[in-house]
């Protein structure tokens, strides 16, 4: 009710079209909802979720099946990043949008429910940022999607788990195998992280947050730091991920 009133004394716009959006406390209008890349919920790799078109029920991708493997165990993609919904996750990342949490929340959490057992997660954590982005940023654009989604399922937020050792060069300039170099050994378990990771449940699964999943790199590197602290099981959500090359 109180949300209706806010709409209606500031009507929101649609972060796509600039139209009203006829959605309350969201950004994103129905029409262009309906509009949205969302990955199907068939026909992906059991473990990095990526989608093949044409293809129906699961199957295991070549770099999911080749060493070096992922470390993680499964993962699930919301979007593939492009056209608006690339804008906005860009502007959400690096231009401070963050009004556009709610409407990602939604989406990441209809998406978990899909993909994952919720019942078989221990707890939600975000992938942490490096000391110059939240210098320059002010903020951690996964941490802030990461707790309204524990919220949401009702699962237990870890915030600072996992920290990065050091900095290193842009994932996006680099190649599939040089990412993998690049990303090697700069994650470490915080002492509240290994806290954490004692008291996990018995075959339990962390879920780890990122904003995009390009080759899954930096993931399968945070999945291997929580399995070498003692976490049997990581799976990780993005909001989106590019198509197949
Ligand atoms: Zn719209
Ligand atoms: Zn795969």
């Amino acid at each position: 009710m109180l949300q209706k009133l806010l709409d209606f004394i500031w009507p929101r716009k649609c972060a796509v079209c600039s139209g009203a959006s006829d959605r309350p406390g969201r950004y994103i209008c129905s029409d262009c909802l309906m509009r949205l890349p969302f990955t199907p919920v068939d026909g992906l790799c059991s473990c990095c979720g990526r989608d093949a078109p044409g293809v129906e029920g699961g199957f295991l991708c070549s770099e999911c099946m080749e060493p070096p493997r992922p470390n993680f165990d499964r993962a699930g993609n919301v979007f593939r990043f492009e056209g608006h919904l690339r804008e906005m996750i860009s502007a959400y990342k690096f231009r401070g949008a963050l009004h556009l949490r709610d409407d990602f929340v939604d989406f990441l959490e209809a998406y978990a429910k899909v993909r994952f057992r919720i019942e078989e997660i221990a707890c939600v954590l975000p992938m942490p940022s490096s000391f110059s982005n939240r210098f320059w940023r002010g903020y951690n654009q996964c941490e802030y999607l990461a707790k309204p989604l524990s919220q949401r399922l009702s699962l237990p937020y870890c915030s600072r788990a996992l920290r990065r050792t050091g900095s290193f060069r842009r994932q996006a300039e680099l190649s599939g195998e040089e990412r993998r170099i690049n990303v090697k050994g700069t994650f470490a378990v915080t002492r509240k992280g290994e806290e954490v990771i004692k008291n996990l449940p018995p075959g339990k699964a962390i879920l780890l947050l990122d904003d995009i999943m390009t080759t899954g790199s930096t993931l399968s590197e945070c999945a291997k730091t929580l399995k070498a602290a003692g976490a049997q099981e990581v799976w990780c959500i993005t909001l989106a991920r590019p198509a197949m090359q």
